[in-house]
């Protein structure tokens, strides 16, 4: 009898679960190994830490959404080490010997070596993380309205979002927003105006290249628009707990920073022994296999290739998630005997929210901005999120919200 091949997948993100669903009719047995239980909705975390969704609303337990494909078996464990000669994956419970590696850990947060910005500030990148952060906040401003001292007051109320990126610039909309919308109703002996919301960016623009530049100055006035005080060309270097550092010798006295000015691999990846490219991302062949391991394949985060323009591909979900199909189509055309094809992205547009009505949009080569790309950005977050629960709960909470100018989390859950 033939054996069936066997197929490991490192990582339960957007690469790890489109890879395994895009195997489900293959013969081939998956092991899908994840050091959580659950898939997270990385694009929504922001509303996590600004107090506008639970956790549970972004996450999915994996064996729930693996609950009827027969051929998959979820291994919750931390992969220590990858065997590429021996193909072996390492975790701390067992090791296992597969036929086809597919591997997709993702990323964390780069903070550029600046220890005191890492021990003080906040980051955004998993559930306890964001959590930590949504405390932070609400904590402020009950010690704000504690407060005698307007000096010491207004440092509780200063809010520093570093990184002008899609991830930093939602978070600072959103933020802008609850304290304008929400928590001056929750604080009404409180004047709320002396509350401040900086984005600070060291670029001389906001969001990436990767967005033309009438989008990139439509978020800008959007953002102003939120009452966010934008700083360009203004690079932060330190962060003691109760003072922001700027490069250029200026200070802000604030308790909040929240980091979301840098990405880099997950330590799994850095510290294998491949050959990396730029941001120590695993170099892949077009084919998205790892150079010399032709069973293994490297994608999402965690590897590096160039379009066609030779520009990196972003670190981006819909990267991830097209790599995912086309490693599991190139593992379908090995098991035929046929060769594995060359992988090209296909760009599904630009999309981020700047707030309530305001979002920039690039879909079918066209920009535009405002309420229409806010909708269509509503609607699309709704949809990819996993799970009906979570769709219908989370599109009833912003439903609420946007009508009743309310959030639904502000609870602090730690001392
Ligand atoms: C705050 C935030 C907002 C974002 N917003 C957007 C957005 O709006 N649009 C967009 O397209 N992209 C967005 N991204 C980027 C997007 O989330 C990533 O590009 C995408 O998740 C990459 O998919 P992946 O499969 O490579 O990694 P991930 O989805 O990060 O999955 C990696 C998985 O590997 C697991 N893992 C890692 N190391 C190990 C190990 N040693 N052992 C076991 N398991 C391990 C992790 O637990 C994780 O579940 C955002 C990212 C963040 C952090």
């Amino acid at each position: 009898m033939n054996r069936i091949p066997h197929v490991a997948i490192i990582g339960a993100g957007f690469g790890g679960i489109e890879a395994a669903k895009h195997l489900a009719k293959a013969p081939v047995r998956i092991t899908l190994i994840d050091k959580r239980n659950y898939h997270l909705f990385q694009p929504l975390l922001y509303q996590v830490a600004i107090a506008g969704l639970s956790p549970v609303q972004i996450a999915h337990p994996v064996r729930a959404i693996f609950r009827r494909q027969r051929n998959l078996n979820f291994l919750m464990a931390d992969v220590s080490d990858i065997d590429f000669k021996a193909r072996k994956v390492l975790t701390e419970h067992k090791s296992l010997d597969y036929d086809y590696l597919i591997l997709s850990a993702g990323s964390r947060t780069n903070f550029f070596g600046m220890q005191s910005i890492e021990e003080n500030g906040h980051e955004m990148k998993d559930i306890s993380s964001a959590v930590a952060t949504r405390n932070h906040l609400l904590k402020m401003f009950e010690n704000a309205s504690r407060e005698t001292d307007a000096g010491a007051r207004r440092a509780m109320l200063t809010f520093v979002v570093v990184g002008g990126g899609p991830t930093g610039v939602e978070s600072a909309g959103a933020l802008a927003e609850l304290i304008h919308l929400v928590l001056t109703k929750d604080y009404p002996q409180m004047d709320l105006r002396d509350a401040r919301v900086i984005l600070a960016e060291a670029a001389n623009h906001l969001m990436p290249n990767v967005y033309p530049r009438n989008l990139q100055a439509a978020t800008l006035k959007l953002l102003r628009g939120k009452r966010v005080s934008v700083r360009l060309k203004a690079k932060v270097t330190g962060f003691d707990g109760s003072c922001l550092r700027f490069e250029d010798g200026e200070t802000i006295p604030t308790h909040t920073l929240i980091w979301t000015a840098g990405v880099r691999v997950a330590s799994l990846v850095e510290k294998l022994n491949v050959e990396k490219g730029p941001g120590g991302r695993i170099l892949v062949k077009p084919t998205l296999q790892l150079p010399g391991y032709p069973e293994a394949y490297v994608i999402g985060d965690a590897a590096y290739l160039e379009d066609e323009k030779g520009q990196p591909l972003s670190m981006l979900a819909t990267v991830a998630q097209q790599q995912a199909r086309h490693a599991a189509k190139n593992i379908r055309q090995e098991l035929r005997e046929q060769p594995p094809k060359p992988f090209a992205y296909k760009d599904p547009g630009l999309l981020a929210t700047i707030g309530r009505n305001a979002a920039v949009a690039r879909i079918g080569g066209v920009s535009f901005s405002g309420l229409l790309a806010w909708l269509i950005w509503v609607a699309l977050h709704i949809y990819r999120l996993i799970g009906f629960r979570n769709r219908l709960v989370v599109m009833l909470n912003w439903a609420w919200d946007y009508f009743f100018y309310d959030s639904q989390v502000r609870l602090i859950t730690k001392e």
